[in-house]
């Protein structure tokens, strides 16, 4: 079976005016309609035949033909009810592909998923991190995230020690993964166009995670050191309610300046310091 491509202003004006859709805000709806665009994020979550993939919000089914083209096998979740008559229709032929209906946020994702799955995604802008961050700290079988977000969203998710927007975003994205920027996407390849920049980031989920005590310990200093960031850790920690002698003490174990503020530690650096303040 020939199929059209969707990722094209003109098909896809015309799927949402035969199907009486119009895009909806309130779902971050922006559908790709950039062919060469779709094939660089196929080309960037490393897709080869048989790759098991969760795609969330496909849409009209845009990225999702790019994947099954590319072989993949994509389960993909989408939240919109009227958009499984749409993808029944445009991406019929396909074999290798299974819709769900829902909420990504509430979906088990281990139940719909074999082991060593990847997850591409062109994301709802308005719960990317929330998403992303789920997905991570779920421990899921993932090796890949590839996904669509705001460039600023990106810069964060990505941003090194010691830049103003290295934040406690940036520590739980990147203790769970080696996160790089693939490249940018300009308004002008969705429809409708979003305000911002875009970006596709690629998460390589780390095998061996930084050694930590306890996960939910060390996401509370990251918050708590992060809480006021203009004031040094220290003061930022005794203001969230930890012993300043206990910190100091920590501090010294983790071979950390007592100057320090929470943007000038590392990944590593925020490990050593939980579990130096745990013991
Ligand atoms: N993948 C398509 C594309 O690239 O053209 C559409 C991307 S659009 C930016 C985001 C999609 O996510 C929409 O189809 C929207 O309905 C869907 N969506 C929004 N919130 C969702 C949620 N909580 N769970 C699953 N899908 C969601």
């Amino acid at each position: 079976m020939l199929h059209p491509k969707i990722a094209d202003i003109a098909a896809t004006r015309h799927i949402l005016k035969t199907f009486n859709l119009r895009a909806s805000k309130r779902l971050g709806q922006n559908f790709l309609i950039d062919s060469s665009v779709v094939q660089r994020i196929v080309d960037a979550a490393e897709i080869s035949a048989g790759d098991e993939v969760l795609e969330i919000g496909p849409g009209i089914g845009t990225l999702t033909q790019g994947l099954l083209e590319a072989g993949a096998n994509v389960t993909a979740v989408e939240l919109d009810k009227k958009l499984p008559a749409v993808l029944e229709k445009t991406l019929e032929g396909y074999e290798n592909f299974k819709l769900i209906q829902g909420d990504i946020l509430k979906v088990d994702v281990e139940k719909i998923m074999p082991p060593n799955f990847k997850v591409v995604a062109n994301l709802p802008y308005y719960i990317t991190t929330q998403i992303l961050l789920t997905l991570l700290e779920k421990k899921l079988p993932v090796t890949k995230i590839v996904t669509m977000v705001q460039k600023e969203v990106a810069e964060r998710m990505t941003a090194a020690p010691n830049s103003k927007i290295f934040g406690a975003m940036s520590v739980a994205v990147q203790f769970r993964a080696d996160v790089q920027i693939a490249f940018e996407v300009p308004p002008s390849a969705f429809l409708p166009r979003p305000e911002v920049t875009s970006a596709v980031v690629v998460c390589n989920v780390r095998e061996s995670p930084f050694k930590v005590a306890s996960e939910d310990f060390f996401i509370k200093v990251v918050r708590a050191a992060f809480g006021q960031r203009r004031k040094t850790l220290v003061n930022s920690l005794v203001g969230a309610g930890f012993n300043r002698e206990k910190i100091l003490a920590a501090l010294e174990i983790a071979n950390i300046p007592p100057n320090f503020r929470a943007e000038n530690l590392s990944v590593a650096e925020f490990a050593n310091l939980a579990n130096s303040l745990q013991k």
